[in-house]
């Protein structure tokens, strides 16, 4: 054995429910391989929220990850009741692990209704920005609303990642899923910074689909996709559509990668009923710690996993509840973790019929690019500059006025340059032109620059005196300021009419 200063490394983090039992299948199967790893064992979960850490992650869990920079980790329950934020979306901001890789490809014994159809491709997932920052507001008692943050930066990180992925494992096409027919600025942003970034890779197939089509076309003919690469939400969805496809989320791995560290999780939670039954599928765990070793460079030990559990699986010698149910064989029958691990365990060193023939490394494989955080610096492509105009502001208000006696009185308090351009209701004009949407009392309402020429120091000095008039009036709850950006709209226009 080596000396423990020349081991690698890693965070355990054994997580909730069946995670204890997942990660030590996975543990058991690194070292039978011969990977010499120093584990550093850390918490993180459920029970960190019930000692009072109100974030799920205590400081030396994120200690011991600026050590190693490398997380091998079992499922976080996000409690119901106490604790605030979810402690995987915590851990995966607090590293800004930026892209959430899940290979989906058919498994060998493992029966579904696509077997033959050589399902293999990469589901790539921004996995910090969108709906999961987290960001809702209580409008009013009865109005939720949530902010869906899309930066330039943040696609352009992920975008590249997807493209380099691909070129590295071989692949052909990138396609892009997005609801950029809805949703033209945050959804249209990931759009074009995709076509933008398609440029630098010519040698690969970039397309488009729609995120809805994608899904039908994800269930309908799996096997023609490649890489696919969305924004967090989307990707969230479809990613476990995709591992429905080969088999379930006993089998679904997953890495986030960020420029400097990495956490490898199975895509499944703590599947609290199962805990602690010894039951439970390892087995995407199993694979997450093969993503792993290949990130670590260990590409012969993670080689040697991933052939002892195709063996494990086209043998059938080890049947898992799970995949006793796909396979319509006997539940009661079925083995149990500890026995599932110990057949992989004695699979170590054996091929299975066919060749694993793409090797699923990821672009942050520390066997091949430059010590981290110096590796994958993000380097921003250049665009254009951009000319920024002032020209009014959205007012949120919550009423029991009729839109009808509303709009007139916010007429009169508009000061110049502003005027009142219409009120909409969850994204409906209903003033001045008449629309029968439901009335939930909570108004968007458009104040924008009349008069051509007007500097952004007069527009500004106007929206505040028009905030100071609104005050004592009516009960405003939110503002957004209006720009254009080289002369197009950076704000959408509610349907019907009105600007
Ligand atoms: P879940 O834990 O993934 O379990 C849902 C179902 O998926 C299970 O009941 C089981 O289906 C199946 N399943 C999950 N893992 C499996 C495995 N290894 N082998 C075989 N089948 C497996 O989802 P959940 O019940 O919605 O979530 C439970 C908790 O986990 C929540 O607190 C949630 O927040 C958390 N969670 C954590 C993560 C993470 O840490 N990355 C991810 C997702 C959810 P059957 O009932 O059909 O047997």
């Amino acid at each position: 054995m080596p000396a423990p200063a020349e081991r690698i490394r890693v965070t355990l983090i054994a997580g909730d429910g069946v995670g204890p039992e997942v990660v030590n299948a996975a543990r058991r199967i690194i070292e039978a391989a011969g990977v010499a790893i120093e584990w550093e064992e850390a918490e993180a979960g459920a029970e960190v929220f019930r000692k009072g850490d109100p974030s799920g992650v205590p400081s030396e869990t994120i200690a011991s990850i600026e050590r190693t920079r490398v997380v091998l980790k079992g499922p976080l329950e996000t409690p119901v009741g106490f604790g605030e934020k979810s402690a995987n979306v915590t851990l995966r901001k607090l590293f800004e692990t930026y892209a959430n890789v899940r290979p989906v490809r058919e498994l060998p014994g493992v029966p579904t209704r696509y077997s033959g159809e050589g399902i293999d491709f990469v589901v790539v997932r921004e996995n910090v920005e969108d709906l999961y920052a987290g960001i809702e507001y209580l409008q009013t008692p009865d109005v939720a609303m949530a902010l869906k943050p899309i930066s330039r930066k943040g696609s352009e990180k992920v975008i590249r990642y997807a493209f380099e992925l691909a070129r590295r494992e071989g692949r052909r096409r990138v396609t892009c899923c997005t609801k950029a027919n809805i949703l033209k600025m945050t959804e249209g942003m990931f759009k074009r910074v995709f076509e933008e970034l398609a440029t630098d890779y010519p040698d690969i197939q970039a397309d488009h689909l729609i995120v809805d089509n994608a899904g039908h076309q994800m269930v309908k003919a799996p096997a023609q996709f490649d890489v696919t690469v969305m924004t967090n939400m989307n990707g969230d969805i479809l990613s476990d559509v995709a591992s429905g496809l080969v088999g379930g989320l006993g089998f679904a791995a997953s890495g986030n990668y960020g420029d400097g560290v990495a956490i490898f999780e199975a895509v499944h939670g703590s599947a609290p009923k199962y805990a602690g039954k010894d039951v439970i599928n390892p087995t995407a765990l199993i694979l997450s710690s093969v993503m792993m070793l290949r990130h670590l460079g260990e590409h012969d030990a993670a080689t040697k996993i991933e052939n002892a559990v195709l063996v494990t699986l086209e043998s059938g010698e080890a049947v898992t509840q799970d995949l006793a149910r796909i396979a319509g064989s006997d539940v009661e029958e079925a083995t149990s973790t500890t026995g599932y691990t110990d057949a992989v365990i004695a699979n170590l060193g054996r091929a299975p019929s066919k060749q694993v023939d793409r090797v699923a490394r990821g672009i942050g494989d520390r066997g091949a690019l430059p010590d981290p955080p110096a590796r994958w610096s993000y380097a921003p492509k250049r665009y254009a500059a951009v000319a920024r105009k002032l020209v009014g502001v959205d007012v949120y208000i919550e009423t029991d006025l009729p839109v009808e006696e509303l709009g007139p009185k916010l007429e009169k308090l508009a000061p110049k340059p502003l005027k009142l351009a219409l009120i909409s209701s969850r994204g409906i004009t209903v003033y001045p032109a008449e629309a029968a949407a439901d009335d939930v009392r909570w108004y968007r309402c458009r104040f924008l620059v009349s008069e051509g020429k007007t500097d952004d120091a007069t527009v500004e000095k106007a929206l505040a005196k028009l905030l100071q008039q609104i005050t004592p009036k009516h009960r405003w709850v939110q503002v957004a300021k209006l720009h254009t950006f080289n002369g197009e709209p950076g704000y959408t226009r509610p349907a019907g009419a009105g600007s």
